[in-house]
């Protein structure tokens, strides 16, 4: 009767803990876990979590929360240059005089221009995307940073355009997209090494094989041969 009765017990406890829907005993409770569960990788039970551990903390926590979020929201705006996530219209890599304003590195986003800052390894600017060519997920070259990115080479500015997006298919139909816009300009085109295996994306990446990766560039011509 007794074990009968541990058995209930144990079905019972995992059906509470493994249902998917859950029974809030305050609508601002879940409210608050639903908003913080559109986070990508955030679950409704994560989102519990984080929730309660606000509620845990002193009231001007959450405020100061709220606050950065927004005055990040409104305020951040996008380099007039590189396009890269900026508090002034010109990022402090392209403010910098000692980068190499003529060696430009071709990114998705600014995850990747961090990655490679990380690494110490480049010293000139980079030319944030905002993505890749992605016809799945009705990407276009339209919706990408491509247009101000052949302007500056046409301009003559640049002498070498480094390609450092993932090797997926998606950013070797980006690189290729760009090189057909660029290939009659006298510049020099590479890709950094691919110490990095296809798929991996760059932010992965250990800094030293990233580094390295880098500084052995190739010219982006044989990379096509070799794929
Ligand atoms: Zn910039």
């Amino acid at each position: 009767m007794l074990q009968v009765n541990i058995f209930y017990l144990k079905h019972f406890f995992y059906i509470a803990t493994n249902k998917t829907s859950m029974d809030f005993s305050s609508k601002l409770l879940e409210n608050a876990v639903n908003e913080m569960s559109q986070f990508p990788g955030i679950g409704k039970r994560t989102a519990l979590r984080l929730v309660l551990h606000l509620l845990k903390q002193p009231q001007s926590h959450t405020q100061k929360l709220v606050e950065s979020l927004q005055q990040m929201r409104e305020e951040i705006i996008f380099c007039k240059n590189c396009h890269n996530i900026s508090d002034k219209e010109l990022c402090e890599i392209c403010a910098n005089p000692h980068r190499n304003e003529q060696i430009i590195c071709v990114v998705e986003d600014i995850r990747d221009v961090m990655a490679i800052e990380n690494t110490s390894q480049f010293r000139g600017q980079y030319h944030v995307l905002g993505g890749k060519i992605s016809p799945m997920d009705g990407i276009g070259p339209g919706e990408l940073n491509i247009v101000s990115l052949v302007e500056k080479v046409k301009s003559g500015e640049v002498k070498e355009l480094i390609f450092a997006l993932s090797s997926t298919m998606e950013g070797d139909t980006t690189n290729f997209f760009i090189f057909r816009q660029i290939e009659d300009y006298k510049i020099t085109t590479t890709t950094i090494a691919r110490g990095i295996s296809v798929g991996d994306e760059l932010e992965y990446a250990d800094e030293v094989t990233l580094g390295r990766s880098i500084l052995n560039r190739i010219p982006f011509e044989a990379s096509l041969k070799n794929s």
